[in-house]
């Protein structure tokens, strides 16, 4: 290779190299196709915090513990707030747990809990969350649930105020016919309910979805906010519990036959993929210790 040409090669791949790395940081956009121009102006995502879980048993999610960094899982919730509107996306443990001892709190309050247990940590009450930036539960237009689990509902009762929205497989597995009801989350009976089939467009603008994606539960959904200026993100519920799931595609036992976990989990990495957006895993505690938490928020 002659002398000049080496040099420009070397410039070339410094070049690229640049260019790589300043992707990486975010500083070169990548291509978004579509996805900014449904972005809301003034869309805003909360992530606040609905307790812990204390557990050291990933051998109910098909993993084993060498397998899995922290085995704890962290219950977010969030909040959207969108201009014409906004909505809550799960509700946490439950505020009655705030100030209890976890190893007093079992996971559904089962009352000779088994060594696989989960134990419940609540040590901000999600009421004082929602005061402190202004969204009481009088403010919350819509409620939906990534899936109606105890970790997901444990102060649904107060918002009843809210509209409901949810697939019908879900609402059976709350309130079908022969089904004792959770009193976590009984008051909704009487809430305004919104029926939803498939993927759900909660504003009608295209930035904030419900994304049909059952297999842990018949009617589970994940939720995509196209945020002006963070990058989109999915939040995918149960879909996966722990950020392991996505190398090793790993999932409770139960889920694995049928194989509707893993043709949501196909239909949502599509998404991701096609919108450009971040998957964030609700349960991952990790990550949610490195996240911005209300007051603070993503826009
Ligand atoms: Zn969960």
């Amino acid at each position: 290779m002659h002398r000049t040409d080496r040099f420009a090669v070397k410039q070339i791949s410094r070049t690229i190299g640049l260019l790589l790395g300043l992707s990486v940081i975010g500083l070169v956009p990548t291509s978004r196709p579509q996805a900014l121009q449904s972005a809301a102006q003034g869309l805003r995502l909360y992530v606040l915090d609905g307790g812990t879980i204390i557990t050291n048993h990933p051998e109910g999610f098909g993993l084993t513990r060498e397998q899995v960094k922290n085995t704890n899982f962290s219950c977010a919730v969030y909040l959207i707030v969108h201009p014409r509107g906004t909505l809550l996306f799960d509700t946490g443990l439950g505020d009655r747990y705030f100030g209890r001892p976890f190893n007093e709190s079992p996971l559904a309050d089962r009352p000779d809990p088994p060594s696989t247990a989960g134990f419940i940590l609540v040590t901000k009450t999600l009421k004082s969350q929602l005061d402190e930036i202004g969204y009481p539960p009088s403010k919350i237009n819509y409620l939906a649930f990534s899936h109606p689990h105890d970790d997901h509902i444990g102060n649904a009762n107060d918002f009843v105020g809210a509209t409901l929205l949810v697939h019908r497989g879900d609402y059976e597995l709350m309130f079908g016919p022969n089904v004792q009801i959770n009193p976590a989350y009984a008051a909704l009976k009487n809430s305004k309910t919104k029926m939803i089939e498939g993927d759900y467009d909660v504003f009608g603008d295209g930035s904030v979805m419900l994304l049909f994606t059952p297999g842990h539960t018949p009617g589970h959904q994940s939720l995509y906010i196209n945020l002006p200026k963070t990058r989109p993100v999915v939040l995918s519920g149960d879909l996966y519990h722990y950020p392991e799931d996505l190398k090793l595609d790993s999932m409770p036992d139960r889920e694995k036959a049928p194989g509707v976990t893993e043709a949501s989990r196909k239909k949502l990495q599509a998404f991701v993929a096609k919108n450009g957006a971040q998957l964030w895993i609700g349960h991952d505690i990790n990550f949610f210790s490195r996240q911005k938490h209300a007051p603070q928020y993503y826009e």
